[in-house]
């Protein structure tokens, strides 16, 4: 079974589908991380961010592989190339240079690829921008996450302060998704939308353990 998980950055997303992934049993696949980890290869390898075929070659090359803490099922350590990059993407730096790389069509066709074969090896909880609309089109939970703007930005301060990687300013991190949101939206290729079948929920206004516990029941009542 797959639960897809759509928004935009910091609804919860994360958060939400670690902590269905462990009630249920599930493996849980973060497709941020892996443009992310795209994002920093590229970076090291001076890939100008607009060469569509040269951030193409990045993504086919290099392997993304995730890795676990010990006692802990989720995993949330991330290498690529072999190298562990887990804080390195989650810098300002990165936060800029990972729209322009996953507007990059060669980059999302590899991504894409490798998406489908993990998810299709399991129960999985994949989260993303494009997982109920392309990725994942006939998952059987597709859930689209919000929250307001200014929720979003603090609970992102407190993920970079709670990780020690990442902008502690308010007003920076707030423009930061702003600018991400617009650039995933309007992008040609696979832009942030939810699938006409997802369930909407807003996250501003819910416990986030309600919403945890909407999504498992949403995922019994579907393999029932
Ligand atoms: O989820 P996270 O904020 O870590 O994602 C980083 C970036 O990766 C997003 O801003 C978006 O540009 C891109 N992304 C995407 N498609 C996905 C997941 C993430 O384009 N499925």
């Amino acid at each position: 079974m797959i639960i897809a998980i759509d928004g935009p950055s910091g609804a919860g997303k994360s958060t939400v589908a670690k902590a269905v992934a462990k009630k249920l049993g599930f493996s849980c696949l973060d497709t941020g991380a892996m443009y992310r980890a795209v994002a920093w290869q590229a970076q090291q390898n001076g890939v100008p961010l607009d060469d569509n075929e040269a951030l193409g070659e990045v993504a086919r090359t290099y392997d993304i592989e995730f890795g676990h803490n010990e006692g802990d099922p989720v995993p949330k350590r991330v290498f690529i190339g072999g190298v562990e990059v887990t804080d390195a993407i989650r810098t300002t730096e990165i936060d800029k240079a990972v729209s322009p790389v996953s507007a990059a069509p060669a980059v999302r066709e590899a991504l894409v690829d490798q998406q489908r074969r993990i998810g299709n090896a399991g129960d999985y909880v994949v989260e993303g921008r494009d997982i109920g609309t392309v990725v994942f089109p006939n998952a059987e939970v597709k859930v689209f996450l919000t929250a307001s703007d200014e929720e979003r930005a603090h609970r992102r301060v407190r993920q970079n302060v709670d990780r020690g990687v990442g902008s502690l300013d308010y007003e920076e991190v707030l423009a930061d998704l702003r600018r991400r949101d617009a650039y995933d939206s309007s992008r040609a290729t696979s832009p942030l939308r939810p699938a006409e079948d997802a369930i909407h929920i807003d996250s501003t206004t819910h416990y986030i353990e309600d919403v945890i516990e909407q999504i498992c029941s949403l995922a019994k009542a579907a393999r029932q």
